[in-house]
């Protein structure tokens, strides 16, 4: 039977031979299957309609209907372009035999809010949190490098922390015993560097550092890596390749040496949930595990729902056989807060 990976890119090889709006539409579906919630052998096992899924109207669901019918006989493998993305589906059934993984997540280190490039106001996807039974979130806006994503400066930083600070007195006065932790989604030029100054970074629960740009580089990156993780203000490396399903490789590296490093210096690196990144993918997080190097988790949502994004990443770390005490998630916030204290002394030490 055909999983919803592979039918994913039948749809996106359909997506190159078809022509202008019918393109668009299987695009879309390829897209879109990595979010289904089911198999779709199993919808079809219910005699149920495929169009109950996102992005398939009854054009689609014919189709893909006479690809299960009529398996072709040539494995499909996909372009590293569209390789090792998990889908919701699987990602669901891997943590439904697992279900203590689930119950570890405490929380997400990586969204966005109005205050950037998000819908939701802070307290939106607080709310969003709090329907998770989280313990503590991350707000990551884009720093002020990224114009394009609406990056903050320091000043709206500490604006946006005074309106965190207000968020906290109530949810501490309220039921759930969720916590707006201050971050940002540093933007990092391919020197490492940083945009924001020492002063409001040193404000900040968390510092997530990213890379935008230069993106399409072929050669080896290893050096960048190395630049970034000592960057002595951040802790989390965001989605470290900067892949995009069916648009960009990423970027490559010594990879080793780039997690050996990551470990030598206590800091992590990101899974980023959101469904065209998966990045980290399993093929790296098992290097990773080889060198202990820490894992966060991050759905990089930019509307409350896409919180929900955060069991592909879950499902990834679970498959590639990430120990439990090397996801930063699954600390209680407060041996989270002495880890990131512990980071930031060290690298204090050695400034
Ligand atoms: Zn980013």
């Amino acid at each position: 039977m055909l999983a919803n990976t592979d039918i994913a890119e039948l749809l996106a090889r359909e997506a190159e031979s078809a022509g202008g709006i019918l393109s668009r539409a299987f695009r879309r579906a390829a897209r879109s299957a990595f979010l289904w919630p089911e198999e779709v052998g199993d919808v079809l096992a219910q005699n149920r309609s495929l169009t109950e899924l996102r992005a398939i109207g009854p054009f689609i669901e014919k189709q893909i209907r006479h690809w299960i019918d009529k398996p072709s006989r040539s494995t499909h493998r996909a372009p590293v372009i569209r390789r090792d993305f998990i889908s919701l589906a699987k990602a669901r059934h891997l943590l439904a035999r697992q279900p203590a993984w689930t119950k570890n997540l405490r929380g997400d280190l990586q969204m966005h809010s109005r205050w950037s490039d998000g819908s939701g106001t802070i307290a939106e996807m607080a709310d969003a949190a709090t329907k998770r039974s989280y313990e503590y979130i991350a707000i990551t806006d884009h720093s002020k490098g990224l114009k394009i994503a609406g990056g903050i400066d320091e000043h709206e930083l500490e604006r946006q922390g005074a309106e965190i600070a207000k968020l906290n007195t109530s949810l501490r006065k309220s039921a759930g015993n969720l916590a707006i932790l201050r971050s940002i989604e540093m933007n990092l030029n391919p020197r490492g560097e940083g945009d924001m100054s020492r002063e409001s970074l040193s404000a900040l629960d968390v510092v997530l550092g990213s890379f935008h740009s230069s993106l399409r580089k072929v050669e080896d990156q290893t050096d960048r890596y190395l630049a970034a993780l000592r960057n002595p203000h951040i802790q989390i490396l965001g989605h470290p390749r900067g892949r995009i399903y069916n648009f960009r490789l990423g970027l490559s590296a010594d990879w080793p040496r780039v997690f050996a490093e990551a470990t030598r210096l206590d800091k992590a690196l990101e899974v980023d949930c959101y469904p065209d990144r998966q990045d980290l993918n399993v093929k790296l997080l098992k290097i990773a595990r080889e060198h202990g190097t820490r894992i966060s988790l991050g759905t990089d949502a930019h509307h409350p729902w896409q919180l929900e994004f955060i069991e592909l990443g879950l499902g990834a770390a679970l498959k590639a056989k990430i120990p439990a005490d090397r996801i930063v998630n699954f600390m209680p916030i407060l041996n989270l807060k002495t880890w990131i204290n512990r980071v930031r002394e060290r690298a204090a030490r050695k400034q």
